[in-house]
């Protein structure tokens, strides 16, 4: 039977970083397997590349500002590009309510050591984004040093660097079970080319880390939820440095990506199969209108329904990362539920687990309350961070 130190299930954005950061830290023998064809076609393929620190709670501040602190310098240690681009965001608020709100988080964003967020009147809003619908807004919030990564150059700058550093990938390779001993430890990870013993095991399955943990009899709470994205023709309609610019109360927002204008607004996964990507036409039409009636200048521009893409958030209860070892078997090491921001904290994710497996505790930051046994222990981390 084939034997790694480290076998790491998924070779997405969070399994790419964690391979490189523990080949860093001098681990060796290490193996990524994914059932895809190629880098990519899991959720890293699918993301719009959004970047934040201006979250509504601690730990996922955090986790951005030591995340924005590596992709400062991912050039340098991957060889990579992540395309960090810091065009800011800009959140809107329609009404007082929606204004509190974002003043709430902004308090704890200042706390958190994210100083430069601050509140903006509705003509400072306007300033930002020109092109935005008079009506309707009462200000908002704006964070200059969010902005734009690239999803795939971020995946492909962790795959080669860590292929340099020795770390083998298996592409077409399914994890079908594993095997645990009868100390409760997994033995052995089978996968549809053949079993391979492993002294550690990291899921890195995404929105699949929860079928993945089921196949060992080991709960991770995390389950798939739809998201889907439209791009407009190409247009220059919205200048390229435009920020990202979000409704703060039902979270429709755009950006501009290259030549065309990328337009979301999160609605519930399709209620008959939680796993389908489809992207209905129904939303096509709505998001456009949304479109239209906010920001007049697209009226002009065509929306290309055909090019619309869906894909799988990665949601846990507390909609915040799963991170460290399952509280039921001491070699399951978990990178799990980041529910819809897992690209731009995957540098810091990578960073921590490796810590955590190399030292027993995260050490960059304190990664306590993602831990994995916070479900159990019903100590979830409060404020929302869906998107
Ligand atoms: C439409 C959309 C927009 C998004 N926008 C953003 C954004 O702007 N910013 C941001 O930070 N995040 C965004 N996200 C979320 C982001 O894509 C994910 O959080 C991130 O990609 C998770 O990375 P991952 O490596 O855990 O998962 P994935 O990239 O899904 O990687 C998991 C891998 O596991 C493999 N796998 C699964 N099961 C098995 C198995 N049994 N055997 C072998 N391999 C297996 C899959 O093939 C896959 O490659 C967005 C997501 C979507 C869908």
């Amino acid at each position: 039977m084939i034997r790694a130190s480290v076998v790491i299930i998924g070779g997405g954005v969070i399994g790419a970083s964690i391979a490189w950061h523990l080949a860093q830290l001098g681990w060796k023998d290490i193996l990524i397997l994914d059932q895809g064809e190629r880098p990519g076609e899991g959720s890293t393929g699918r993301a719009t590349g959004g970047f934040r620190a201006s979250y509504g709670s601690a730990i996922n501040v955090r986790l951005s500002l030591l995340a924005r602190e590596r992709l400062r310098r991912f050039a340098e240690d991957t060889g990579g590009t992540c395309g960090f681009q810091p065009v800011g965001y800009l959140w809107l608020a329609a009404n007082s309510a929606e204004r509190d709100e974002l003043r709430a988080g902004l308090e704890l964003q200042h706390r958190e050591g994210l100083g430069e967020s601050c509140e903006v009147t509705a003509d400072q809003c306007r300033a930002l984004v020109p092109a935005l619908a008079a009506e309707r807004l009462v200000g908002g919030v704006w964070s200059p040093t969010d902005g734009y990564i690239r999803p795939m150059g971020i995946l492909a700058g962790y795959l080669s660097a860590a292929t340099r550093e020795g770390v083998e990938v298996r592409w077409r390779t399914r994890v079908e079970g594993l095997e645990r001993d009868s100390a409760g430890r997994i033995a052995a990870v089978h996968t549809n080319t053949g079993p391979i013993s492993a002294d550690h095991v990291v899921n890195a399955a995404g929105a699949w880390a929860g079928q993945v943990a089921a196949t060992a009899g080991l709960d991770v709470p995390v389950t798939p939820l739809r998201r889907q994205i439209v791009p407009t023709a190409p247009t220059s309609a919205l200048p390229p440095g435009t920020p990202m610019t979000l409704f703060a109360g039902d979270g429709f927002h755009f950006r501009v990506r290259d030549d065309h204008v990328l337009l979301a607004w999160p609605t519930p996964g399709a209620a008959d199969d939680p796993w389908s990507v489809t992207v209905e036409p129904g939303w096509v039409e709505q998001v456009t209108a949304m479109a239209h009636q906010r920001v007049p200048a697209l009226r002009a521009v065509p929306v290309r329904g055909d090019a619309a893409w869906g894909g799988l958030y990665e949601v846990s209860p507390d909609k915040h990362a799963v991170l460290g070892v399952h509280p039921d078997c001491e070699n399951f090491f978990l990178a799990n539920g980041s529910s819809g921001h897992g690209v731009m904290h995957s540098p810091a994710l990578g960073a921590l687990l490796a810590e955590i497996m190399t030292h027993g505790e995260a050490r960059s930051l304190d990664a306590s309350p993602l831990r994995p046994s916070r479900f159990a222990e019903n100590d979830l981390i409060p404020g929302s961070a869906l998107l």
